[in-house]
């Protein structure tokens, strides 16, 4: 079962109990990343899952109106990705909420498309924002209260290329990332990643 596999963002702790509590919310009970590193690790396992309406619900709504979750998904299902690591975190949860913040998070997610590696590095920035309650939510509230959420704006890419070609019989790029989520390290690509 994917809950007991691996999390995809390289945690060590299995989806259960890291990325799927975020991505798989249900809006009566909902559980928000408390840090843009945590928003930002569930980001990408939802790119690794193909779940484009998660990143799009996530992009801050300054930067929602440039995107499409078909577009996401498009791109995002194009690619296999294989491991996220984190370089650098300002990551700060006590500060004082404030609509800007100067918090990022520097990763390099690896991927392959065309059977090519790529590593997509970048210094993400990130916002609280407001985010209006559920009206259920409402309900059992007597006063509204600020229902504050990290949400991605943008980044600066630092470096985007294509690292080698991989042919099916080499040993999977998995092998090569401490962070990979694949539970089968160890094997050819073609056996790694064929359904
Ligand atoms: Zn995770
Ligand atoms: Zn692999």
């Amino acid at each position: 079962m994917l809950t007991n596999n691996p999390c995809f963002c390289g945690s060590e702790k299995i989806f259960a109990n890291c990325c799927q509590v975020f991505i798989e919310n249900n809006e009566i009970k909902a559980i928000y990343p408390e840090n843009p590193e945590q928003l930002m690790r569930s980001r990408f396992s939802a790119y690794a899952l193909g779940n484009g309406q998660y990143i799009y619900d996530t992009y801050a709504k300054i930067s929602q109106a440039s995107q499409s979750v078909k577009e996401i998904n498009d791109w995002g299902k194009s690619c296999t990705w294989i491991a996220l690591k984190i370089h650098a975190i300002n990551n700060n949860s006590n500060t004082i909420y404030n609509e800007y913040s100067d918090q990022f998070v520097e990763f390099s997610a690896f991927y392959i498309t065309d059977n090519t590696l790529c590593e997509l590095r970048e210094n993400s920035r990130f916002i609280l924002e407001n985010v209006p309650s559920n009206p259920v939510i409402l309900e059992n509230n007597a006063e509204e209260k600020q229902n504050l959420q990290w949400r991605y704006i943008d980044g600066d890419i630092i470096e985007h290329s294509e690292l080698k070609q991989i042919k099916r019989k080499d040993l999977c790029p998995c092998n090569n990332y401490p962070t990979a989520w694949s539970i089968k390290k160890g094997k050819k690509f073609k056996q790694c990643w064929d359904t």
